[in-house]
């Protein structure tokens, strides 16, 4: 059986996913698109054969011969159509954000609780990265004994001149705030945000890097360096300290080259170059979970708790101020997961 997506937003990541569906992955199409730029969403569907455009959002979720809905627009919109996939009774993957707001991220869970069953997957994509996943592995494994402390880094090599101290929370560090919850199975209890001196490459108020520490509930500290100009690469790091030992993320997933009294291998650039392998894996899982009737992976409640840890973050970047995160009580739903 082939399973026919629709697809809500057809940018950047958009056209990504769009791509791996129709090239890379197998087990389904892109059976419709639409985009707030109809233009752009109708160059798209010129690739994809048999594919419809849709004028609206809706209209794609409406489709009896669209099977379940990927939205990729941009944040701010995930709420209306995630809504609209779950009244429709159709499997959504949400790109992160789930939604931007706490608020928005309730009604998201509180309509999956209402529908009975999971509907929605969020695109945290590190969780089905391999070098994550053997960390993981490691770190539950129980071999190096109890986790302690983990030191992470996300390094963006630059961004656009509209990014902001908030965006580094938002938009990069909310990877690391996912990996956190999801590597020790735990949620965060308190968040501190520190400015450490500025980078001259940037602009003037705009505090890059910052130093991002998490409390686990269990008291394991995760801290990240989130650098947004670091100008070499886009270099993400992670190391967790457990009681009789260490496991971090490799140097690097290329070949490293020793020669003349040295040794080099590759930096990535790119989120896409670095995590390309973890999208096609998310959603190979994605296809075969819907495909059978259900959903896996990241939960609405996942993305609840990570807008809520990204609202703390930022509350704790503007007070200076330790913030603690409050979520409200986890419904059974999302208990097993
Ligand atoms: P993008 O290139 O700006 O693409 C978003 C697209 O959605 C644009 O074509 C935009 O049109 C369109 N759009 C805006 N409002 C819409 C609406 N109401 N209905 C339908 N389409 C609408 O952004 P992107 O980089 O692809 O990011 C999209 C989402 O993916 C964001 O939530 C982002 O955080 C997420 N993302 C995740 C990762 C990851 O690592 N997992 C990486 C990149 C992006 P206009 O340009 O005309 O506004």
């Amino acid at each position: 059986m082939t399973l026919n997506v629709g697809v809500i937003g057809t940018g950047m990541i958009g056209q990504d996913h769009i791509r791996r569906i129709t090239h890379v992955l197998s087990g389904a199409r892109v059976a419709a698109v639409t985009d707030v730029d109809l233009d752009r969403a109708r160059t798209v569907a010129d690739d994809l054969p048999g594919a419809v455009v849709h004028e609206t959002g809706q209209a794609l979720i409406a489709d009896a011969g669209v099977d379940a809905v990927i939205v990729t627009s941009w944040g701010p919109t995930h709420e209306e159509y995630v809504l609209a996939g779950i009244a429709a009774g159709k499997q959504v993957f949400c790109e992160k954000p789930l939604a931007t707001t706490r608020e928005a991220c309730e009604r998201i869970v509180d309509a999956e609780v209402a529908a009975g069953r999971r509907l929605v997957m969020v695109g945290f994509m590190r969780r089905y990265d391999a070098q994550y996943g053997a960390m993981k592995a490691a770190v539950t494994g129980g071999a190096i004994g109890l986790p302690l402390l983990m030191h992470a880094a996300h390094r963006n090599p630059s961004v656009p001149d509209h990014y902001t101290s908030d965006m580094i929370i938002n938009d990069s560090t909310v990877h690391d705030i996912d990996v956190a919850r999801w590597m020790f199975d735990d949620e965060i209890a308190a968040i501190t945000v520190l400015k450490p001196r500025r980078s001259t490459k940037a602009r003037e108020g705009f505090n890059d890097p910052l130093f991002v520490l998490m409390e686990m509930a269990s008291g394991v500290l995760v801290d990240v360096e989130a650098s947004v100009n670091a100008g070499f690469g886009y270099d993400i790091r992670g190391e967790v300290v457990c009681e009789d030992g260490t496991v971090e993320l490799s140097e690097s997933a290329g070949a490293i080259i020793k020669s003349a009294a040295q040794f080099a291998g590759r930096v990535p650039q790119s989120w896409p170059e670095r995590f390309a392998p973890a999208f096609d894996t998310e959603f190979r899982a994605w296809i075969a979970a819907v495909t059978a009737g259900g959903t896996t992976g990241p939960s609405a409640w996942d993305g609840y708790a990570a807008t809520v840890a990204c609202d703390t973050a930022a509350a704790a970047l503007h007070s200076g101020q330790r913030e603690p995160v409050v979520l409200r009580e986890r419904p059974d739903l999302y208990k097993e997961a």
